[in-house]
């Protein structure tokens, strides 16, 4: 992988970030918001502010644009949230889509068995108060919901577990409707939802978020050799989006975690202040999926090879991961508070990669009360306006104005000052070096592109 043209930002040995203070970065800037705050939330449920959706969206697109766009044998889908009941049957969620619970006696804590270190698992006790806990009992996750409108007519069905089922159901149709042949892969971002047991750490554990997934559809023989590709492509992009390369590993699940149709899964794990945890999934499902389809709904899904006429349910690579805890990994990744040399107040930075940074430049007159500089950057900021997301912004002193920015992680800052209405130029400042160069005026967009457009 080349990476041309983005700033490398000096990575510094910085501590792990508290989530609380990008829970408090997030509603303070407007990236996120508790749901329904006003009636008390929900418990696993967020909404996405102006900042936050801007993010969001690049953290989406980077992600299409890398595995559908720039792929020759990938297309995409939209698949619905709601699908037949028979799916959550045939994939195993109705049955097996459960969580083990326990409770604490004494201070009614409640935890999954599957996240209880292994010795209060052996003695049955609280890790929090060492009280003694109940018996686990069976929670099914998938949330239900009904379609129809006669009382009794009512079909149940839920609300998709996983979004990487639409993909097997419309997998044949891609297969009829375009040129795909096999090998090739079908893409996905959407929203999935469960009722997590335990929700909590912010976008992390959520009730309702959003997935992507690749599933590449292959010839048995060919599996080892797309797996690896996949787990590489996937690794390599997670990495070029990160300033801590060093909090980034590929786990491989041990034999007590395979599915009993999986050689072999990794995690992309990120370490944060939780500790190390799974960023994507990269499965080996082999040809568990369609051949369940196959069976519960009656219709062949195998794929006959147009030149060797064998017929044969396809294997399939996964690539499962999330855009939340992108966001949220992203923004944990990216975050320091940054010592004042002359003993200010610190500075607060997010170091975000320029390719996803929600606002890409700030144009700001240095006086207000100068109408030529006040027009002068107003007409640059209409113009940067209509090729990346840019701010305008004349209140308060110059410095202030470059830390409300960094704080967002707003890569570049145009300054419109006295020079600019004799020579033409501009002051461009860097957020992570804090450098200054200066540019001629009708340069500065080219310069901004080249340096805030994904080139990977
Ligand atoms: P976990 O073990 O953390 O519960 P999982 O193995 O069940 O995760 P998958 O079903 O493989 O997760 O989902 C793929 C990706 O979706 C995960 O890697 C993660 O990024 C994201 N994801 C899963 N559950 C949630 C959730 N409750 N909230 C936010 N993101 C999630």
């Amino acid at each position: 992988m080349t990476q041309t043209e983005k700033p490398e930002v000096a990575v510094k040995e910085t501590p792990l970030v508290p989530i609380e203070k990008i829970v408090s970065l997030c509603k303070r800037r407007g990236f996120v918001y508790p749901n329904s705050e006003i009636y008390g939330g929900v418990s696993g449920i967020y909404d996405f502010g102006p900042l936050g959706v801007e993010l969001r969206n690049n953290i989406r697109r980077f992600w299409w644009w890398s595995m559908v766009q720039t792929n020759d044998n990938v297309v995409g889908i939209e698949g619905s949230i709601i699908t037949h009941p028979r799916v959550w049957e045939a994939s195993g969620h109705v049955e097996n889509f459960v969580d083990q619970l326990v409770d604490c006696k004494k201070c009614k804590r409640r935890f999954r068995l599957d996240h209880l270190p292994e010795e209060n698992r052996e003695q049955n006790r609280c890790p929090e108060c060492g009280g003694e806990l109940t018996e686990p009992r069976k929670f099914n996750l998938m949330m239900e919901t009904y379609i129809g409108v006669v009382e009794g007519d009512k079909m149940k069905t839920y609300l998709r577990g996983e979004a990487c089922q639409n993909i097997y159901l419309d997998y044949d149709n891609v297969l009829k409707s375009s040129r795909m042949q096999i090998p090739f892969g079908i893409c996905q971002i959407g929203k999935a939802f469960r009722n997590e047991v335990t929700p909590g750490n912010f976008l992390f554990r959520q009730r309702e978020f959003e997935q992507w997934d690749l599933q590449f559809f292959t010839h048995p023989s060919q599996m080892s050799q797309w797996f690896e590709h996949w787990k590489e492509q996937r690794f390599a992009w997670y990495k070029s989006l990160i300033n801590h390369k060093d909090r980034l590993r590929l786990r491989p699940h041990g034999p007590d975690e395979l599915a009993h149709y999986a050689k072999q899964a990794f995690d992309v794990e990120y370490q944060t202040i939780l500790g190390w945890q799974e960023w994507e999934g990269v499965h080996w499902r082999q040809d568990w999926d369609l051949s369940r389809h196959s069976q519960y709904s009656g219709q062949d899904l195998g794929y006959t090879d147009p030149e060797t006429k064998e017929h044969y349910i396809p294997w399939i690579v996964e690539t499962s991961g999330g855009v939340d805890r992108t966001f949220l990994n992203l923004l944990l990744d990216a975050y320091e508070e940054e010592p004042d040399p002359n003993g200010k107040e610190p500075r607060t930075v997010l170091h975000l990669n320029p390719w996803i940074a929600p606002v890409k430049v700030a144009v700001l007159p240095l006086q207000k009360n100068k109408p030529e500089l006040v027009e002068t950057a107003k007409n640059l900021y209409k113009q940067l306006q209509r090729v990346m997301v840019a701010q305008y912004d004349d209140i308060s002193n110059i410095g202030r104005r470059y830390r409300r920015q960094d704080e967002i992680g707003t890569p570049f800052c145009i300054t419109i000052d006295f020079t600019t209405l004799e020579d033409q130029t501009v002051t461009v400042r860097e957020r992570d070096g804090m450098t200054q160069i200066r540019l001629p005026l009708d340069e500065v967009k080219r310069y901004l592109l080249e340096r805030v457009t994904w080139n990977y």
